[in-house]
């Protein structure tokens, strides 16, 4: 494993620094670092000095998308990335956004934690920064890798790496009683593999594969205590929709309601192509003001 070190990346001294012994490593910490892929691991240890007002860089190593290792503070010093964990654990920082970790990249963080492992004598927990703290960090992607046991890719790289694909509303759509109403996206956050389909429109998964998502949308116009209803279909090419669960039911409330809709695990066949729906049962036209989606898409 071939670790950029701090003399070459040109790490600034840290103020101070305390160490810790393998014998009290007991975890290893997936971050990201919520900004560009470009930045670079100098710059992160400016704003950690800076404008944190930290010893030094925060991490004990970060990884670029290209699977580049960068030494931060190293294997066996106390780190500033997780309060109430930074003895215990070792931070890696993947240097990007949600949707942004490669292969690559997650081939590195796992020759790190094996690493790590070999180092400690033992095996140590695998964690996303928001186990440990009220954080969105390390995204919903990258989350997701850790959570099936940060698998190591080899031969097929892309096997167990999900695409990303989060899309949001862009115009209000009217909601008439007793008539699903499918949802357009007209807005594309991420999309690492082209499975929001038809630019700006309903389609965002696309089979053959397995999903994971959620939808987020806010109704208006509508009486308290209105029933709604949410689902997903799979609307195939030829033009026929199948209705899929899982059925979610809602209640207007006063003012804006809203409606939050999950699937854990389903599949799309081929020729299929994911879409979310909505139905209210009051007595007048009501609207979709805003809503969002986001899945995580695992090609089969
Ligand atoms: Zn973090």
């Amino acid at each position: 494993m071939n670790i950029i070190s701090r003399a070459e990346w040109g790490a600034r001294r840290p103020r101070s620094r305390s160490t810790v012994t393998w014998g009290r490593r007991t975890e290893f910490i997936v971050h990201y670092s919520e900004g560009p892929t470009t930045q670079s691991v100098r710059s992160i240890q400016d704003f950690h000095m800076g404008t944190r007002g930290w010893s030094d860089i925060g991490y004990n190593f970060l990884v670029d998308v290209h699977g580049r290792i960068y030494e931060g503070r190293g294997w066996l010093v106390v780190g500033a990335h997780a309060p109430g964990h930074n003895t215990s654990g070792i931070g890696v920082c993947m240097i990007g956004q949600d949707g942004d970790a490669t292969p690559a990249a997650t081939r590195s963080i796992r020759a790190l934690y094996d690493e790590a492992c070999r180092r400690a004598g033992r095996n140590l927990a695998k964690l996303g920064h928001r186990d440990v703290y009220a954080t969105s960090c390390p995204g919903d992607q990258l989350y997701a890798w850790v959570r099936a046991g940060m698998p190591a890719e080899k031969e097929k790289e892309d096997d167990d790496m999900p695409d990303y694909v989060s899309v949001g509303m862009n115009a209000r759509q009217d909601l008439p009683p007793g008539e699903w109403v499918t949802v357009n996206w007209g807005k594309e956050y991420a999309d690492s593999a082209h499975h929001h389909w038809d630019k700006g429109g309903p389609s965002f998964i696309i089979g053959p594969a397995r999903y994971a998502l959620t939808a987020n949308v806010q109704i208006e116009g509508l009486a308290p205590g209105t029933e709604l209803q949410a689902r997903v279909i799979e609307h195939a090419e030829s033009g026929s929709d199948i209705a899929t669960g899982p059925l979610a039911e809602y209640v207007a409330s006063n003012g804006a309601t809203f409606l939050h809709y999950n699937v854990a695990a389903d599949m799309v066949p081929k020729g299929y192509r994911v879409r979310f729906q909505v139905v209210q049962y009051g007595s007048k036209t009501g609207r979709i003001t805003d809503g969002s989606a986001k899945g995580l898409v695992w090609s089969t």
